[in-house]
């Protein structure tokens, strides 16, 4: 926090215990927090934990292992999105070196192998699962699966959502396509509204039946955007969005849109942890 800023707080919280009333401006606060505070977070995004890694989507198990044990020695603490909201939306406090892991596309046994990690280094992370393909390994699951890095089935989603580790969100019902949710060529902007709204809208549908949950964050597939995505997704009622660009992101006490389209760290393969992390804190990603 800035010294300036402390001081006010500090002069506030003596004006309010002697009874004298405190200017309005700038001492407006959210449970503590002064409005306009900043901080810096890190976003990752992994996506499947493969022994045998041969794209950038894939590391292997003890690369993920080695990212947490990194994370704890440095003093980050993952955080979820839900976290980031608070802190924007109530101003709850986040810990000093917050940081989110973000998976994509909701793998599968990705999903149930991270989870004694998760334990082991009392971390957390954020999956982001496409409904139409849960939906549809729910129904070849009763078949027999034979893909090497299935998606999820709704059991396994609510199974790991239930260890409190994981927190679901969404990367949209069916719109995982090479355009993403992105506005089509040619496409109206009323048509595309209602085609994003219906696609969420039918996403919510899935996770309220069979968890009984609201998605907050919607994770662009892809990180394929128009510019009015966030627009349209503020109206489905989601607080925040990711994206793939890789840079930094200061989110804000008292502005909601300081939560949309964030930006994320690719984490690839045959690199070791300091060398991945040193990059972010050379982008001043760091909250020092
Ligand atoms: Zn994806």
């Amino acid at each position: 926090m800035r010294k300036s800023l402390l001081l006010i707080i500090l002069v506030a919280a003596f004006a309010a215990g002697t009874g004298i009333t405190a200017a309005a401006s700038p001492l407006e606060t959210l449970m503590g927090l002064t409005m306009g505070e900043e901080a810096t977070v890190p976003i990752i995004m992994y996506h499947v934990l493969e022994d045998t890694p041969d794209n950038v989507w894939e590391i292997t198990f003890e690369e993920f292992e080695a990212d947490l044990k990194y994370l704890a020695e440095n003093g980050f603490t993952t955080v979820i999105m839900q976290d980031l909201i608070d802190f924007v939306h109530h101003g709850k406090r986040l810990p000093e070196k917050p940081i989110v892991l973000s998976f994509d596309d909701g793998r599968s046994p990705t999903a149930q192998i991270i989870l004694p990690l998760l334990e082991k280094y009392n971390a957390k992370i954020t999956m982001a699962i496409i409904g139409v393909e849960t939906d549809r390994y729910t129904e070849i699951e009763k078949q027999g699966s034979t893909s090497r890095h299935p998606h999820m089935t709704w059991d396994e989603v609510v199974a790991v959502h239930n260890t409190g580790l994981v927190e679901i969100q969404c990367h949209t019902y069916d719109l995982h396509g090479p355009n993403g949710a992105k506005k089509n060529k040619g496409e109206s902007e009323e048509a595309y509204r209602e085609r994003l709204l219906t696609d969420l809208h039918k996403f919510s549908e899935k996770l309220q039946e069979y968890i009984g949950i609201t998605s907050n964050t919607l994770v662009y597939p892809l990180g394929a955007i128009s510019s009015t995505s966030d627009d349209i997704i503020k109206e489905a009622g989601y607080l925040a969005s990711l994206s793939c660009h890789e840079k930094n992101n200061i989110i804000v006490v008292g502005n909601p849109d300081s939560l949309y389209s964030l930006r994320r760290y690719l984490r690839p393969p045959h690199k070791s942890s300091g060398e991945f992390f040193a990059r972010l804190s050379d982008n001043k990603m760091m909250n020092e």
